[in-house]
């Protein structure tokens, strides 16, 4: 059997929650591996022991199950190859591509100071025949002429002159591979042939290159793809303090994970056809690497808002009741004993048309379950303060109205004549006669529709708030 035409890669460091740039990265990878029928592989770059805890690997297991990617083989982890780097270091010290250094960093800092030049590293140790010793470190002896070039299929060719890199380390002295060495190492090892991350990587790449050509200098050269950045709506770089940037505030605030993953794959790519809403096999199938554009993707969360909206309505009714459980469940401003899935369910189809969000839910239901629905004041004031008389009107001709539907009377269509019957007649708008009646019935001036509402909520029940909110009335 040939090796497959793509290997593709994801190689997150543990960080304790997963970033949208990260889940992006993730994501461009599975559908390039998907698409070209390749295979992604799974690689855990933790080296740093802070962490390489198993509860933050566990995360990014669970973010991208979460997202349904999905992975071939057995996960990598470099806590556990420490030796392969290690060994790959000898190798290149016996071939003399690399070099023991004894300087510390502030000799290297005076002498870069004594030349007034440019900082950084000065080869000083290149041919003084060191060997490992307290405090040395290890070096790649970077040629000093000649460009290091790579393909990318987003940025094309890209060039990065050799003298502009130092002598860089490859061993700490403690004895630990930097992360260039780990990471060209295993994409050596693991035959990957593409090698798709953010473009903030971009700097690391020629420092991995040479790694990996002065390891390897037969192996094909992979194919890279330097994502673009994800910046917000002030174009800057997406930031922990400034903006939701993990996937799981996003989980929490009910966005689903179909949507989720499709408008991920907007951020940078976009389809030939310009539709940007499809199921994700339509996706794969169009998905191409050089199709990502280089300029910074806005990650717009009203547009995300408004995927999710979408992929909410397309749910069939009990999928979108079974999905909105946890938030139904969970710090719910009614008590749990009011809750009652029966009723949910009859308001369910109405909901599912309005809300952004599963977050949302509850609030558009909430009145039914509370034993008196919260005031909204701002709906309070505009409703029943500003026209009280109006107000006042409506609610003693809703009363009325429904004091009369007994028994089998109170259905839909007699909710609705009781109050737009009475607005015809007396030529009051429809839209006013309405709003003081769903003020009082759900604390609020906007929610799903009111008369369906109110069947559900029921007779007494309705009768009771029409009555409190006439009582509350300024006079
Ligand atoms: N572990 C690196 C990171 O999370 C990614 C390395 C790579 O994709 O080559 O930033
Ligand atoms: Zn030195």
């Amino acid at each position: 059997m040939s090796a497959p035409a793509v290997r593709a890669r994801f190689a997150p460091s543990p960080t304790g929650y997963l970033h949208l740039g990260s889940a992006r990265t993730a994501l461009f990878n599975w559908l390039t591996a998907r698409h070209a029928g390749g295979e992604l592989l799974l690689r855990i770059e933790d080296t740093d022991a802070e962490r390489s805890k198993p509860e933050l690997i566990d995360l990014i297991f669970r973010t991208l199950g979460w997202l349904g990617i999905d992975w071939d083989g057995e996960v990598v982890h470099q806590s556990q190859r420490a030796d392969l780097y290690r060994d790959a270091v000898e190798r290149l010290l016996a071939s003399g591509q690399a070099y023991w250094c004894s300087c510390t960093p502030d000799e290297v800092k005076a002498r870069a100071e004594a030349r007034g030049g440019k900082p950084g590293y000065d080869g000083h140790c290149r041919d003084r025949g060191l060997g490992p010793g307290d405090g040395h470190v290890v070096r790649f002896r970077v040629a000093d002429d000649g460009d290091t070039v790579i393909h990318d299929e987003i940025r094309g060719e890209v060039r990065f002159p050799n003298a502009d890199l130092d002598d860089f380390v490859l061993l700490r002295s403690t004895g630990v591979a930097m992360f260039h060495v780990a990471n060209a190492v295993d994409d050596l090892d693991m035959a990957i042939t593409h090698i798709i991350r953010g473009e903030d990587l971009l700097n690391a790449t020629p420092k991995i290159l040479l790694i990996r050509q002065a390891l390897d200098p037969a192996a094909p050269a992979p194919t890279f793809a330097h994502l673009p950045l994800i910046v917000n709506e002030k174009r800057q770089k997406l930031s922990k303090r400034r903006d939701d940037v993990a996937l799981e505030d996003y989980i929490a605030r009910g966005i689903l994970p179909e949507a989720m993953a499709n408008y991920l794959a907007l951020l940078g790519w976009g389809p030939p056809d310009g539709v940007e809403i499809r199921p994700m096999p339509e996706i794969i199938e169009r998905f191409a690497l050089a199709d990502v554009t280089k300029a910074s993707a806005f990650f717009d969360v009203a547009k995300l808002e408004h995927i999710n909206a979408t992929y909410i309505r397309e749910l069939p009714v009990d999928q979108f009741v079974n999905r909105s459980t946890h938030w139904l469940f969970t710090d719910t401003p009614w008590p749990a004993e009011r809750f009652s899935a029966e009723r949910f369910e009859l308001l369910a189809p109405m909901v599912q048309e309005r809300v952004r969000t599963l977050s949302e839910v509850p609030g558009y239901v909430d009145f039914v379950f509370q034993a008196d629905p919260t005031r909204d004041d701002a709906s309070w004031e505009k409703v029943m303060v500003k026209d009280p008389a109006l107000a006042r009107r409506m609610l003693e001709a809703a009363i009325a109205g429904y004091e009369a539907l007994e028994g089998d009377a109170w259905q839909l269509q007699a909710i609705n004549d009781t109050v737009i019957g009475y607005a015809d007649a007396n030529e009051i708008s429809r839209k006013k006669a309405q709003a003081p009646i769903r003020v009082a019935v759900t604390g609020r001036a906007v929610g799903p529709p009111l008369w369906e509402s109110i069947e559900v909520l029921g007779r007494d029940e309705t009768l009771r708030r029409l009555r409190v909110a006439l009582d509350d009335l300024p006079s």
